[in-house]
């Protein structure tokens, strides 16, 4: 393999710049030509790509965000339109291409992996939501969290001064891994997922428990795919005569400068995709696994459900009764 490029998309995620640089050195390393296609698949069809010297990635692998930009590109999932991708990245001779995001970026890579002749494509998981089979740990997941920590233990001072419910609205639309790591890490007194039906009753019963034994505060961590922290604190008021407070934290869980983990772990898999590129491997993603470097079908990542970790929720519940 003489010719790879590199893309991101999907939402960024704190650690993306380091895999980018991660696979640029990697290759350079072993004489292989590497090319940054801006603007994910859009900048695929739009023919953004430029080619990236080692210099490209310098002082860039503590830097949150991705500098080849990130963009959704719904028109990506129609046939003749991935064509012309393909022939942007055919006339430079370019025989892989290492995408980092989402498994719906994994899905783009797939086809394009099926439509061209002559293209390998290798998947690497970026999304704070650490929602990707095959992994245990996504790029930017330990980031996220740790800025969601951050937040909770400053907002817990005002809480226990004004001696409030907070309830704080974390992301994760389909998946509960930010909110029921933080709320662990944070001591919070309920966490709310996707994943597993919540019981508001049962939720104001616990908080009203908790005063009666004179506690002053809750921290009730809501992932923005059960509901808002608005509607959260509607709900409770239902059931339970409390002033609550709501904090959506927003964007700033996507941003930041990623933590040791999530360089360590950009590095790691970034390095290991342009390896499986050089043994000609195709359709797979990488992935951390206990601590190993795995790589996984695309097909196997897209059958497999998302599971949250039962035994660290039930874990979560018993620590704050
Ligand atoms: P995140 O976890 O941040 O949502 P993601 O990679 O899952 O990341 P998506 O918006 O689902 O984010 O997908 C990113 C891009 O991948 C889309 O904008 C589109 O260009 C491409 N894509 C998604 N699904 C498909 C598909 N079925 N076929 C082809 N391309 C797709």
């Amino acid at each position: 393999m003489k010719k790879i490029a590199v893309l991101t998309s999907g939402g960024d995620s704190p650690g993306m710049n380091a895999a980018i640089r991660a696979v640029v050195r990697k290759a350079i390393y072993h004489d292989i030509e590497v090319y940054g296609v801006y603007q994910g698949y859009l900048g695929l069809i739009n023919d953004n790509i430029k080619k990236l010297e080692l210099g490209s990635v310098g002082d860039m692998i503590q830097r949150g965000g991705t500098f080849l930009y990130s963009a959704r590109c719904p028109e990506f999932k129609e046939k003749e339109v991935r064509a012309k991708a393909i022939e942007n990245l055919e006339k430079r001779g370019i025989e892989g291409l290492v995408v980092i995001g989402g498994d719906g970026s994994y899905r783009g890579a797939q086809r394009l992996s099926e439509e061209a002749k002559n293209l390998k494509t290798i998947g690497v998981p970026g999304t704070i939501d650490n929602d990707i089979n095959g992994t245990d740990f996504t790029i930017g997941f330990d980031t996220a969290l740790n800025t969601i920590i951050d937040a909770v233990d400053k907002i817990r001072d005002t809480a226990s001064s004004h001696e409030r419910t907070f309830i704080i609205e974390v992301m994760g639309r389909d998946a509960g891994d930010l909110a029921l790591w933080s709320g662990l890490a944070a001591g919070a007194e309920t966490i709310l997922i996707p994943e597993v039906k919540s019981d508001i009753e049962e939720i104001a019963e616990k908080i009203q428990h908790g005063m009666d034994r004179g506690k002053k505060h809750s921290i009730i961590i809501c992932a923005e795919g059960v509901m808002t922290g608005h509607q959260c604190g509607e709900e409770l008021k239902k059931f339970i005569n409390i002033d609550t407070r709501v904090s959506c934290l927003g964007h700033i869980q996507r941003g930041g400068t990623p933590t040791g983990m999530d360089r360590v772990l950009a590095s790691r898999l970034g390095g290991y995709a342009v390896e499986l590129l050089m043994q000609g491997d195709s359709a797979k993603a990488v992935g951390i696994q206990q601590n190993e470097l795995t790589c996984t079908h695309f097909d196997e990542i897209f059958q497999a459900e998302h599971n949250i970790d039962k035994k660290m929720y039930n874990l979560a519940h018993q620590l704050s009764i």
